[in-house]
């Protein structure tokens, strides 16, 4: 009975399949954090002896810390899901707080950049799956393609996709302010037309995206291209990282 959720990662460092990262993700030695968890319910005691939690390979590393655009991981261990860009782009209705927009650079749905830069995944296996591969189409999209969509399309691309989860209406309030993070002027028409349109929330985004490309000012293209180079994230050295990665790892 799915009666609420459950903390699969704090199970998973109690059965020894990794230890719980400053990145709030569970980390395996040889996996990383690039991983699905799975669940059963069941009604066996366990003794806490029986417990075998991972221990912590994190060390002094903090690149995760240092790397999320938006302040998220306001601690080690500790993440505001309410700054995460995961949440504002695939969760959150409405608009988006004006604070956050700049950060978000041109993420249009979710965030992996502190997975990313964490060196346990440097070396992580790539699944085989076909079920798992990346699809083509959907590797850094062009903005204007995606802005294109109409509600058939949309629902045909992302058919038993997450991206769902965030509507249409979500994807393109994303997209506008991607958009304007690009610097590039040649969005203007689109954010225009979804400025004067009837979606209050995407006319807001576009208004405020286009005083953004408005700006059009060298010091802020330079600044749009440092946030989205936080995102390609350059995979971290273990030694430089600080974690323990190096000595742990067989
Ligand atoms: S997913 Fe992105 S925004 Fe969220 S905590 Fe990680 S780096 Fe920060
Ligand atoms: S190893 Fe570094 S980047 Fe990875 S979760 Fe730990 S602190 Fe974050």
């Amino acid at each position: 009975m799915d009666t609420g959720p459950v903390v699969e990662r704090r199970h998973a460092r109690d059965a020894g399949i990794g230890w719980i990262g400053k990145n709030t993700c569970i980390l395996n030695q040889k996996m990383g954090s690039w991983l699905f968890l799975g669940v059963i319910l069941a009604g066996l005691e366990v003794e806490p002896e029986r417990l075998l939690p991972a221990a912590d390979r994190c060390g002094s590393c903090t690149r995760c810390i240092d790397a999320c655009p938006t302040g998220a991981l306001v601690a080690p261990y500790r993440m505001d899901a309410s700054l995460c860009i995961s949440y504002l782009t695939i969760e959150k209705r409405g608009a988006i707080p004006e604070e956050l927009r700049r950060p978000m650079g041109r993420q249009v749905f979710g965030c992996d950049i502190c997975q990313d830069v964490c060196p346990w995944n440097r070396r992580a296996p790539v699944s085989g799956d076909s079920e798992l591969a990346a699809r083509g189409e959907l590797v850094n999209p062009a903005l204007e393609w995606l802005a294109g969509l109409d509600s058939a399309g949309f629902r045909r691309l992302f058919r038993n996709s997450p991206v769902q989860r965030a509507k249409l209406s979500g994807l393109r309030r994303n997209v506008a302010i991607a958009m304007g993070n690009s610097m590039d002027v040649g969005h203007l028409t689109r954010l225009r037309e979804w400025a004067a349109g009837a979606d209050a929330v995407l006319a807001e985004a576009a208004q405020w995206a286009i005083a953004r490309l408005s700006e059009g000012k060298s010091q802020d293209k330079i600044q749009g291209q440092s946030i989205q180079g936080q995102g390609g994230g350059g995979h971290a050295d273990a030694g430089q990282a600080g974690c323990d990665r190096s000595v742990n790892r067989p």
